[in-house]
């Protein structure tokens, strides 16, 4: 069985993903965190992202590996471990930068539907429902206004101890949310058949209430 829940940055994607994917006994598989981890090889390479050539040879020689430790997902990067260098800042905007070049998508397309072909998923990012999973079983598309998500993002960076202005989050995010939805490959959309969510006023027990629901309606989920 394949859930797919797409939607823009800070949405609480992760959070509802993880938490659904426990409660019904599946993986859940954060494809964000893959286009974090190409983005983080880039980074420490310096790898120009205007060059096609320099960026498809980079990517031929990066090893992406997803693993689960305690339901949790784990991102090896050429055999390292990288879970929390992916949520730098900088890492963000980079991985919104690389998932708009065919080489990185083409490189993670595979190994998403793989993992999806394997076992029961959960999983989270902008073209799930779209492009990577279309016979998805459910299909989410999980949204917030703008402010709410910057707040929600900026308290999830405090938790980790980096400290960044309100208004420079907004900004990152507006910009990402541009990106992702007006890129040529794979853009940041709403499915035809995706269930619109808009939890700016909803609390993650709600939204998972709701999936619930709608797993239930469909006939995916006992009563
Ligand atoms: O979801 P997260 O913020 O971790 O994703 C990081 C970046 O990866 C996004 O801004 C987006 O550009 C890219 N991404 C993507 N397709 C996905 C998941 C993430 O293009 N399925």
């Amino acid at each position: 069985m394949q859930i797919a829940i797409d939607g823009p940055s800070g949405a609480g994607k992760s959070t509802v993903a993880r938490s659904l994917a426990q409660h019904l006994g599946f993986i859940y598989i954060d494809t964000g965190a893959m286009y974090r981890a190409c983005a983080l090889k880039a980074f420490r390479n310096h790898l120009n992202l205007m060059d096609p050539a320099a960026v498809q040879t980079l990517l031929d020689q990066t090893r992406i590996e997803i693993g689960h430790e305690q339901g949790e997902q784990v991102v090896y990067l050429d055999g390292v471990p990288v879970t929390a260098e992916l949520r730098l800042p900088e890492i963000s905007r980079l991985a919104s930068d690389i998932s708009k070049l065919p080489a990185c998508r083409s490189k993670l397309l595979g190994l998403q539907r793989e993992l999806a072909g394997r076992q029961n998923v959960v999983m989270d990012g902008r073209d799930i429902g779209s492009f990577v999973l279309p016979q998805a079983d459910l299909k989410i598309f999980l949204t917030a206004s703008a402010e709410e998500r910057a707040r929600r993002r900026q308290a999830q960076l405090q938790q980790q101890g980096i400290t960044e202005d309100y208004n420079q989050i907004l900004k990152e995010l507006l910009y990402r949310d541009r990106q992702d939805s007006e890129r040529a490959i794979a853009p940041l959309v709403q499915a035809a058949d995706a269930v619109l969510l808009d939890n700016s006023h909803l609390s993650q027990p709600e939204v998972i209430d709701c999936i619930m629901q709608l797993l239930r309606q469909r006939g995916l989920a006992d009563a």
